[in-house]
């Protein structure tokens, strides 16, 4: 188990946590986690997961499933037209469509995603219902719409604001159409959490790597690589670059290696060193890992500068920056 000691140092809480409000529940300082469990605690990706939080925190609170936890969190950067790498207000792939992935896990071990799905306000909530209502994990494209509208979802034609539309323009203009990753152009929120009865739960929801080829499908909706949780042993997401998380089935080796002994730190830490391992140009791209394990202890680690990520526990939602890799 992460000691206090180690969380604060390895989430450079120290010199690092940003506070951003939220004394809107209770009052105690303390973090996760010193001696036995903490819970209900929830984690989520970057700085959108603080309103996030503030949503899941308000079902664990009042003794919720993380299940309901982490669909309403989530759905809270989905809905929000301003972010630009979640839901419909995404960056657009290179042909202009804005195409959304998401998966959803329970504690039971139920799995449930889409991908490459347009027009739907909350993918996450479409990829519970196939979790649910289907015999299925996964719906793409025009399947999972019609899966949706079927199924009572509205159809949106919320376009691109004038600002990811200037910023798509000026994208062809200067990229001559050949798609590119690089370390800035991403923010899913990934959200994972442990509720009062001490089951996890996990989801992660996103438009994908701006300005992506049309068709191309990151790590998000992949059950194992942008999200898993297993209710024996605890949960993971990821952010970043997807192909890099793909390759190493990020988060379920995080799972697996927690099964074996490590803590959610050093977990997290594990399969970023295995993606500098296996992925050549890892220097040039981000990818973050979260981790959570039943005890309510948090891991967090990227490969380079400027991952960061909100924790909502004891009364208090925090931002915290990661530590990295690539230290030079
Ligand atoms: N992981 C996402 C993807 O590859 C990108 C992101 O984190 O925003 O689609």
């Amino acid at each position: 188990m992460t000691s206090r000691r180690d969380f604060i140092k390895k989430s450079a809480f120290a010199s690092a946590f940003v506070v951003t409000g939220l004394p809107k529940f209770g009052k105690s300082a303390q973090l996760p986690s010193t001696s036995g469990t903490t819970k209900p605690i929830v984690i989520s990706t970057w700085k959108h997961g603080i309103p996030a939080n503030d949503a899941a925190w308000k079902i664990l609170s009042s003794g919720g499933r993380a299940l309901d936890a982490v669909e309403q969190g989530v759905m809270v950067p989905e809905a929000d037209p301003n972010n630009t790498s979640v839901g419909l207000g995404g960056n657009p792939d290179r042909d202009g469509h804005v195409t959304l992935d998401a998966s959803i896990m329970d504690e039971k071990g139920n799995a449930g995603s889409v991908a490459f799905l347009e027009h739907i306000l909350h993918p996450i909530s479409v990829a519970r219902m196939v979790m649910e209502k289907t015999p299925h994990v996964m719906l793409v494209g025009e399947g999972a719409y019609q899966f949706a509208i079927d199924n009572g979802f509205k159809r949106s034609d919320q376009g691109m604001t004038p600002e990811v539309k200037a910023n798509w323009e000026k994208w062809k203009a200067e990229n001559k159409y050949n798609p590119k990753i690089d370390k800035n152009n991403h923010d899913t929120i990934g959200m994972v959490a442990l509720d009062n009865a001490g089951d996890v739960s996990g989801a992660c929801t996103t438009s994908g790597l701006g300005m992506k080829m049309h068709g191309r499908v990151g790590d998000s909706p992949i059950i194992g690589a942008g999200m898993f949780a297993d209710n024996d042993v605890g949960a993971a997401c990821a952010t970043g670059v997807g192909e890099a998380v793909i390759k190493i089935c990020g988060s379920h080796l995080i799972v697996e290696l927690m099964r074996n002994g490590k803590t959610p730190q050093q977990a997290c830490e594990e399969a970023v060193k295995r993606i500098a391992k296996k992925v050549s140009n890892y220097k040039d791209i981000q990818v973050g890992f979260l981790a959570l394990n039943k005890a309510g202890d948090v891991g967090a680690y990227s490969i380079v500068k400027g991952f960061n990520y909100a924790v909502a526990c004891n009364g208090q939602n925090r931002l915290f920056d990661s530590d990295y890799l690539v230290k030079e």
